[in-house]
């Protein structure tokens, strides 16, 4: 079955496979119910592509890279279509925040900075799609060598629910904008935004086979996508299992990855912070899409000596938050799905269990759905360095409260767990404020500040078990391209 129209209503055919810019149910016609995490409402169904889809995908890239009019266009023309793709997304921006948030359950405001950020992807890596020079290479006598940068050929992205809009420019703008052809598998528990861009970038006027997606669930799409000998590239963010297998997968074609896996991003708040800068940033940087978030700062790490009056000032902010609905617009939503609702609520059941004492929770607000997949903000500590709470990712609004004695102890804790992704880094003494960031492992460091991920002109990404590679920024054009030397004998 194949229409030439997106179609995610309840009552439609699942169309939502996009091959060749020509939109498709799934060739068995399977679909999966969409829920909205407010209410636990089905308002929308996706197609459940599996292999063939992949393949079909693959194979438009393919065409569309190597003989499609994708892969004749200049660097010029590919920024101008990108950029239109950003000026679309604007165009839109009210309505496709409103679908946002309640395919995801973020607040309203959260999902109109998401579309924001998501513009700015296409309109940043589009206005950069020209300016990506190789090199020359002095070489031997008679010789000029020179270093290009090309495109791949066909990438492969698998993205998560956090945050779809974003993901979806941030891994395919950098990528298109280089001159790939690109097919991208979106999560299955939060994928239309995903789908609306893909269909504005067809209004935008970019050619079949640029931009294909496969909606399914991960075994049955993401791991065929992962495992395709057609692919030359992939660029995944999840978990670090699923990390692992499309490792694996994409190893066994000798085929390259950027894998980001989240963390457990430290907030570091010595005793000479500006506790009023620090407060609102800490308890944002959590609290934000529900602590849904893979820079989320969900350890703040604090100064013995000032702890008590510190962590008294966090209580009180943490206990005045309010979890609502998504359109009610409150500082927190629900959870992205019922399994990941149980997930943080069976950690928060443990840590409790294991006589971690909870400072503070913020409320649900009066009249807000019982159906919904809510967990209020909640502020645990002093918490033991060695919890399982303090070291692995919740991925919920939970923060992690933890004393530390001096600076070396600070880079000990900060360190201490198997993830670096981000840190802050809060004092006003500048030699300790360089110190610390140089001995954090992290691959970004904000002092007397926190990104929580924003900057798209930010190389991101990290250490340790948070994957490898680096997205945003120019460094993302680098990571989605491959040098090629010529060498010239001219004599
Ligand atoms: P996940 O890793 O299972 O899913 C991420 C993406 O991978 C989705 O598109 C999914 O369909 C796909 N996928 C799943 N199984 C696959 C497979 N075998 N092969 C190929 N692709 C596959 O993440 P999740 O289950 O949605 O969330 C679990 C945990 O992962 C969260 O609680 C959180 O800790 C972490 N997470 C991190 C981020 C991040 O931004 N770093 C985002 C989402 C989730």
């Amino acid at each position: 079955m194949s229409s030439q129209r997106l179609d995610i209503s309840p009552e439609g055919g699942a169309v939502s496979i996009l091959i060749n810019n020509e939109w498709r149910a799934a060739a068995g016609g399977g679909a999966i119910p969409v829920y909205a995490p407010s209410d636990d409402g089905q308002f929308a169904q996706i197609a459940r592509g599996g292999a063939a889809e992949v393949d079909g995908a693959v194979a438009a890239a393919r065409e569309a890279f190597e003989r499609g009019d994708w892969g004749r266009l200049t660097a010029t023309e590919r920024g101008r279509l990108l950029m239109k793709v950003g000026e679309l997304i604007q165009a839109n921006a009210e309505e496709l925040a409103q679908l946002e948030s309640r395919d995801t359950g973020k607040p309203l405001s959260q999902g109109r900075a998401d579309m924001a950020a998501a513009a700015r992807y296409f309109e940043y890596y589009g206005a950069a799609a020209d300016k990506v020079h190789g090199e020359t290479i002095p070489f031997l006598e008679g010789y000029t060598v020179m270093a290009l940068r090309e495109p791949f050929g066909v990438t492969a992205h698998i993205i998560p629910w956090n945050y779809p809009a974003q993901m979806f420019g941030r891994s395919l703008a950098p990528s298109l904008a280089m001159g790939n052809a690109t097919v991208i598998k979106p999560a299955e528990e939060a994928c239309l935004l995903p789908l609306r861009i893909a269909d504005l970038a067809i209004e935008a006027g970019l050619p079949a086979g640029a931009i294909n997606v496969v909606t399914g669930l991960g075994e049955e799409a993401g791991a065929p996508l992962a495992a395709h000998p057609g692919i030359d590239f992939l660029a995944f963010t999840g978990s670090p299992e699923v990390g692992t297998l499309v490792q694996q997968a994409t190893a066994r074609n000798h085929v390259g990855c950027v894998l980001e896996l989240g963390g457990k991003s430290p907030q570091i708040v010595f005793e000479d912070a500006d506790f009023d800068a620090v407060l609102p940033v800490v308890q944002k940087a959590i609290v934000q899409n529900a602590g849904q978030t893979c820079s989320a700062g969900s350890r703040v790490l604090v100064q013995e000596s000032v702890y008590d009056e510190f962590v008294g000032r966090l209580k009180e902010a943490f206990s005045g938050l309010v979890t609502a609905s998504h359109d009610a617009d409150a500082n927190c939503g629900p959870l992205v799905s019922r399994d990941q609702q149980q997930r943080v609520q069976r950690m928060l059941t443990a840590a409790e269990a294991d006589g971690i004492p909870v400072i503070s929770r913020g409320g649900i607000a009066e009249g807000t759905p019982a159906s919904g997949y809510y967990v209020a903000p909640t502020l645990l500590g002093p918490v033991p360095r060695d919890h399982t709470i303090a070291r692995e990712e919740v991925f919920g609004p939970v923060l992690c409260a933890i004393p530390f004695r001096d600076e070396a102890d600070a880079v000990e804790l900060a360190n201490s767990t198997d993830y670096g992704l981000v840190a802050g880094i809060w004092t006003r003494d500048g030699a300790r404020q360089m110190r610390m960031a140089r001995k954090v492992r992290a691959g970004q460091v904000f002092i007397n500040g926190y990104g929580a991920g924003g900057g798209i002109e930010l190389p991101f990404g990290g250490m340790k078990k948070s994957g490898h590679g680096r997205e945003k920024g120019f460094e993302a054009l680098r990571e989605f391209s491959v040098v090629k030397t010529i060498v010239l004998n001219h004599g």
